[in-house]
C-alpha cells in the first residue's frame, strides 16, 4: 500500500492541496478495502491486489479530471447522515446543515408538516424527518433523477418522507398540499456573473440547474417560493431560505413587501449572509 500511497500523492499534488489529498487518499481506502481510520494506519504494508490496484487508479484519474469525490465514491454524508450522491443532483453543502440546524432548533417541538421545495438529493427533507419528531414531511423537486435519488435517500436513512415532482416557477401540476408549518428551500441562487469565481469541480460536474439563475432575476425562485408560502403556510407558518451571502437585503426586503414578518438573517461559519427566516401571519 505504501508504494500506492505515494503513487497517488505524487498524481494528485499540484491538483489538490496536500492536506486534502491526505483525506482523498483514505477517502479511496475506505471505499476500496472497507477499512477504518484505524485499520488504514495498519495496513499501510499490505500488498494491494492487481484488481485493487486499477478499482484506485480509475478512482485517481476521475480526481485528477477534477471529479468531485462524491461522485466517485456514489456517496456522501449530511447532518451525520449517509446519502447517495448522484451526478445531476447537487451536493450536499455545509452551509445547508447549518439552515438544518436553524429549522431543527426553532421548530422541533411543535410535530410541524413541512415541505422542502427543490429538495435535490433530499438532505434537508431527511435530516429533518430524522430530527424533528412526528414531523411530516414533503419534498419535491423538478429532476427525475432528484426524485428518485431523494427517494433513495429517504430509504437509506429509514425514514418516510413524500417525494412529489414540481415544476417551482411554473407552479405545476396544481397538486393540493396539505397546510404547512414551515416552508424550506435552497433553491439556485448562483448568477450567471458568479460563475467566473466557481471551481472546476461545480461547474464541469454539477447541475447547472440546480445552481444558476439570471443575472437580471437572482430571486426569481425566492418570491415564487414566497408567493407559494403565502397561500399554503399555516397561521404563523414559517418560511427558510439558504441564499447568496450577496443578495440578504434584497431577499429581507422582497419578504417584507410579501407581508411576511420577524425577518431574520443568520451568518453561516464563515461570517457570510447565508440564510434567512420569517413567519406568515395571516388576517
Ligand atoms: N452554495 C452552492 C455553491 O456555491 C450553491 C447552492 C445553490 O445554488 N443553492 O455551489
Amino acid at each position: 500500500m505504501k508504494a500506492g500511497i505515494a503513487s497517488i500523492r505524487k498524481e494528485l499534488a499540484g491538483i489538490y492541496q496536500a492536506e486534502e489529498i491526505e483525506s482523498l487518499i483514505f477517502l479511496i481506502f475506505e471505499k476500496v478495502k472497507g477499512y477504518t481510520r484505524t485499520q488504514f494506519l495498519l495496513a499501510k504494508d499490505e500488498i494491494l491486489c492487481e484488481e485493487d490496484r486499477s478499482e484506485i487508479g480509475t478512482m485517481v484519474a476521475r480526481l485528477k479530471n477534477h471529479e468531485p469525490i462524491q461522485y466517485i465514491l456514489g456517496e456522501t454524508e449530511f447532518f451525520g447522515l449517509p446519502f447517495y450522491a448522484v451526478p445531476g443532483v447537487l451536493i450536499p453543502r455545509p452551509e445547508t446543515e447549518e439552515l438544518v440546524q436553524w429549522i431543527i432548533q426553532e421548530n422541533k417541538l411543535t410535530r410541524p408538516t413541512i415541505l422542502d421545495m427543490g429538495t435535490g438529493s433530499g438532505c434537508i427533507a431527511v435530516s429533518l424527518r430524522k430530527n424533528i419528531p412526528e414531523s411530516v414531511v414533503l419534498a419535491c423537486d423538478i429532476s427525475p433523477v432528484c426524485i428518485e435519488t431523494a427517494r433513495r435517500n429517504a430509504d437509506l436513512n429509514s425514514v418516510a418522507i413524500t417525494v412529489l415532482t414540481y415544476d417551482i416557477l411554473r407552479n405545476s401540476p396544481g397538486i393540493s398540499f396539505p397546510e404547512l408549518d414551515v416552508v424550506v428551500s435552497n433553491p439556485p441562487y448562483v448568477r450567471e456573473m458568479e460563475r467566473l469565481q466557481m471551481e472546476r469541480n461545480v461547474l464541469e460536474y454539477e447541475p447547472g440547474l440546480a445552481l444558476f439563475v439570471p443575472d437580471n432575476d437572482p430571486l426569481i425562485f425566492y418570491s415564487q417560493i414566497a408567493d407559494f408560502a403565502r397561500k399554503n403556510l399555516k397561521h404563523n407558518g414559517r418560511l427558510y431560505f439558504e441564499i447568496n451571502e450577496a443578495l440578504g437585503k434584497e431577499c429581507s426586503e422582497m419578504l417584507h413587501e410579501k407581508g411576511f414578518s420577524a425577518i431574520r438573517i443568520k451568518k453561516d461559519i464563515h461570517g457570510k449572509d447565508r440564510m434567512i427566516g420569517c413567519s406568515y401571519l395571516r388576517e
